[in-house]
């Protein structure tokens, strides 16, 4: 059997980083060898590293990307809400180091992006689209990554309008529901996805983690892992 990949865990102690320590825990191919959390320094966790997964804050993606180029390690970053700067941060650093970067890691929400694109394309012109979120209320950043990845989306299909509405809704302890309404003239077409455990985001990364070791340099998405 292979040795496992050996992973550098950011955001350790948040509900996502507790859920890929205890996937981690029941998988041979990957063993954590460092945990990092709000005060840790990562640069010498990242050296021992083969590989980084990061589920924290946007503020801890400086930090990050320095000790990945310092060490040349491949990123997994889940994390959402980066600003435009630290978006180009992780521009950047993809020159020099593969990393994947998705709002989203569930197999389910991709192929959501897929059909999205697929039904945009379609429905054009005729049909509004509109996208709906809802999350837990502890939930930092608003609306969710993974809204703006759809909006992004929809914004490249040939519109009559610019501006697609979102709705974030914060409440109870919702893991993440995503809704994209295209509402025509007597209908209206509405693609969902409900997630109801964290478990599904946790095994994307992991496979994204496995998968992004000795790729070439460029900053891939979760399309590209799944072959989307
Ligand atoms: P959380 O608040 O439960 O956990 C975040 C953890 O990061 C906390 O333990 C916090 O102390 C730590 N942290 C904060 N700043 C840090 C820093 N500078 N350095 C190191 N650690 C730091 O949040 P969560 O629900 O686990 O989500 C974490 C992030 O992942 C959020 O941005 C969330 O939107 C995102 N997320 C992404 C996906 C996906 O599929 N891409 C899925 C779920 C959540």
């Amino acid at each position: 059997m292979k040795s496992p990949v050996h992973v550098l865990l950011v955001g350790a102690a948040g509900r996502m980083g507790k859920t890929i320590l205890d996937l981690a825990r029941n998988d041979p191919k990957i063993d954590i060898v460092a945990q990092c959390d709000l005060g840790d320094a990562i640069d010498p966790a990242m050296k021992q590293s083969d590989v980084a997964i990061d589920f924290s804050h946007s503020g801890a993606v400086e930090e990050i990307c320095r000790a990945a180029l310092q060490h040349r390690r491949p990123l997994v970053i889940g994390t959402t809400g980066h600003s435009a700067e630290q978006r180009s941060l992780i521009e950047k650093a993809a020159k020099a180091v593969p990393i994947v970067f998705a709002s989203n890691f569930s197999v389910g929400v991709n192929t959501l992006f897929a059909l999205t694109r697929n039904a945009a394309e379609i429905l054009s012109r005729e049909f509004r689209p509109e996208i709906i979120e809802t999350h837990h209320r502890t939930k930092k950043d608003a609306p969710s990554g993974t809204a703006k990845t759809l909006s992004e989306i929809l914004s490249k299909a040939p519109r009559t309008d610019d501006q697609i509405p979102i709705q974030s809704i914060r409440e109870g302890d919702v893991v993440g529901e995503h809704t994209v309404i295209f509402a025509g003239p007597g209908e209206r077409l509405e693609l969902s996805h409900k997630a109801s455990s964290r478990e599904i985001f946790g095994r994307g990364a992991l496979r994204a983690a496995r998968w992004v070791i000795g790729k070439p340099p460029r900053l891939y998405s979760m399309q590209d892992v799944l072959g989307l």
